[in-house]
């Protein structure tokens, strides 16, 4: 017998499996469309020539060593974060109504989010609602905090837009204090953005049901290419008036996903209450982290601090948001000039790193087996996968999967 009898096997991951097959096939023509993280056009990760730039200015700093940082991690990479939130001219920055700490990627920021909001949320046992669907690492990390999560309509699987009626619907019927997790841009897992417009009205029913938000930004630039653009829906909300929770990832829109680097912000509406928020979000962190990882905040702030390195990190922004773009466009063509069977333009109305393409679980299960195309069971997939080698290939294997 063991003290550990009572443990039971956990259901796997199922994002992480499909890798694990992906890696495990042998077939040359394999494509892995499971991958959330950006591929250039050969199939291959792709260090930013931004993040190669900063690595080479810290390697040459004298003073460089592999001290513990503060308990609010490298003072560049949260001031420089917050200006590239909020804006740099941004009114609640301007009166310290913002808290940043520095996280372990953007699962740290809604962890420790998620332990702080356990604690002092307004409405004690009030819901967390995530959108359904969503990047299932959402319901884990509040679950775990202690909160009942909830599901809020988000996409009409048949048409693949948003279910906006049905979100309003939602969101007028949580109870006041709800706190309700939105993807900034480029929603995980449909690349479906609600419109400037859509935002508005949700703006306008979570005032007026006093729900909290809590933003989760995990591809600002990488889906339009533009920094402020992909933050507009976060600035909306803070010129409407809101308090809410940020967290941040630095994976994908500077390829630093092993390096663990994000931030979680906090808005309030006075200098005061931002001030006792940090006390108490610092106890948090230092209870689950102690301190953030060095190595990745350091390139990230030395980023943000160099107007030449930042200047550069734009562009490379926009070589991987071109690139995606390109095989979004790609792909719609190709389908439509093969006549494959439905719609094809919620290819290109998406946005990001993920499509919903419509595919269903035996459609995805079919690929798999007959082609080496691998996707989740959903039917997203990862445009980051695609490339010009290997589109025509997918194309026909999706028109002869949906035939
Ligand atoms: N939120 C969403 C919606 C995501 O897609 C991701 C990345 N898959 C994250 C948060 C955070 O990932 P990380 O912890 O690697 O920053």
């Amino acid at each position: 017998t063991s003290i550990f009898d009572n443990v039971t096997e956990a259901p796997p991951d199922k994002i992480l499996n499909l890798s694990v097959m992906y890696k495990a096939d042998t077939d040359a023509t394999k494509v892995d469309l499971g991958v959330g993280a950006y591929r250039d056009n050969n199939g291959k990760p792709w260090v930013l020539p931004a993040v190669k730039e900063a690595k080479r200015v810290l390697s040459e700093d004298p003073s460089g060593n592999h001290e513990y940082l503060g308990v609010g991690g490298v003072p560049e990479l949260t001031s420089g974060a917050a200006k590239l939130i909020f804006g740099k001219d941004s009114p609640a920055l301007a009166d310290s109504r913002v808290y940043t700490i520095q996280s372990i990627s953007g699962t740290g920021a809604l962890m420790v989010g998620a332990q702080f909001l356990a604690q002092f949320k307004p409405v004690k046992d009030a819901p967390v609602y995530i959108s359904d669907p969503t990047w299932a690492n959402h319901r884990a990390i509040f679950e775990t905090a202690g909160h009942t999560v909830k599901t809020y309509a988000y996409c009409d699987f048949e048409t693949l837009t948003l279910n906006i009626n049905g979100m309003i619907k939602d969101l007028k019927e949580a109870t006041e204090g709800s706190i309700v997790i939105l993807h900034a841009c480029a929603h995980n897992p449909t690349g479906i953005d609600p419109t400037h417009e859509q935002w508005e009205q949700i703006a306008s029913v979570m005032a007026e049901r006093k729900l909290i938000p809590f933003f989760d930004t995990a591809y600002q630039g990488f889906a339009t290419g533009s920094l402020d653009n992909d933050a507009w829906a976060i600035r909306r909300f803070v010129d409407y008036g809101f308090e809410m929770l940020v967290a941040e990832s630095f994976a994908k829109n500077m390829g630093l996903y092993g390096e663990r680097t994000g931030c979680l912000h906090t808005v309030s509406n006075s200098q005061e209450i931002t001030r006792r928020i940090s006390t108490q979000i610092n106890r948090v962190s230092r209870a689950t982290i102690s301190t953030a990882s060095a190595h990745g905040g350091k390139i990230a702030g030395t980023i943000l601090k160099d107007s030449n390195l930042f200047s550069q990190w734009l562009e490379d922004l926009k070589t991987m948001s071109d690139r995606i773009k390109e095989m979004r466009d790609g792909l719609r063509t190709l389908l439509e000039k093969l006549g494959t069977p439905g719609t094809w333009n919620h290819i290109t109305d998406q946005i990001g790193m993920f499509s919903f393409t419509g595919l269903n679980a035996t459609q995805a299960e079919y690929l798999k087996n007959k082609y080496h195309i691998y996707l989740t069971d959903n039917g997203r997939i990862s445009l980051a996968g695609l490339n010009t080698s290997n589109l025509d290939y997918v194309a026909r294997a999706i028109d002869d999967v949906v035939r």
